[in-house]
């Protein structure tokens, strides 16, 4: 679906955010400020101008077959919420899952992950377990018409499908996930992309991930994360710094 960038809305989202994620990682620390920009990040994405025209509704899961990228920050959040807001029967069973969906992806590529349709270890009964502390790449869910998601499971090979989206949505949301990327380059941290079960492995599987990360290093040992670039770059406010995590 092809559609014409709205240049001052994407500026507009990214000088706010950018600026209110630095001073909340400074203020609060990086995951509260997490928490903080993604509370921000639903109620922008519930304002657009195209919210109405969503399909996605509760109880419509078909993304959450489809591969998540996560940043690590997002990682530890999701672990900190699982430890301290669900059950332990809970807790324990989506640790399992993690661990054998990671198990059974880890070594493929990109394309053969899509093609498996990997349910992801938080989709309980139809529902998101985690819902408040989902990854910022599921808060930014844009389809119009559900159709396109349900080809797109049912011919997880077939990458021409493109289901239509909402602009603005799309924009607001991408907006938002750079503004806090950037900020949390700026001070420091990795901002590498993982695969959610990968990286949620990882974090448990290691107990010095979190600090390593806190302290602004790599955090996971074995696993690669990509250096995504960011889509609107070029439209960052100016004198933002790129660094280099160790
Ligand atoms: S984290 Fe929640 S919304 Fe995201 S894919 Fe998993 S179940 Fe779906």
């Amino acid at each position: 679906m092809e559609f014409t960038l709205d240049l001052a809305l994407i500026r507009d989202v990214l000088k706010r955010e950018t600026g209110q994620s630095r001073r909340d990682i400074e203020e609060l620390g990086l995951l509260e400020a997490l928490g903080r920009a993604g509370r921000r990040h639903d109620a922008a994405l519930a304002e657009a101008a195209d919210a109405a025209t969503l399909a996605c509704a509760v109880g419509c899961s078909w993304c959450c077959h489809f591969t998540v990228d996560v940043r690590a920050v997002e990682a530890f959040r999701i672990l900190e919420f699982v430890k301290t807001r669900l059950s332990q029967e809970q807790a324990q069973a989506i640790y399992d899952q993690v661990r054998c969906n990671s198990a059974a992806i880890k070594r493929l590529s990109d394309d053969e992950r899509a093609a498996r349709n990997e349910k992801c270890p938080f989709l309980v009964q139809g529902f998101c377990a985690i819902y408040e502390a989902r990854p910022q790449s599921c808060r930014n869910y844009h389809a119009t018409d559900a159709t396109g998601c349900q080809r797109s499971y049912q011919e997880p090979e077939n990458l021409d499908i493109d289901p239509d989206f909402a602009p603005a949505t799309y924009q607001i949301g991408g907006a938002h996930v750079e503004a806090f990327s950037g900020a949390m380059n700026e001070a420091g941290f990795d901002d590498r992309v993982y695969e959610l079960n990968c990286a949620l492995e990882a974090a448990l599987s290691d107990p010095q991930a979190q600090e390593r990360f806190l302290n602004g290093l790599t955090p996971f040992i074995d696993l690669v994360g990509d250096d995504v670039p960011m889509e609107f770059a070029d439209l960052r406010p100016s004198g933002d710094g790129v660094n280099k995590v160790g």
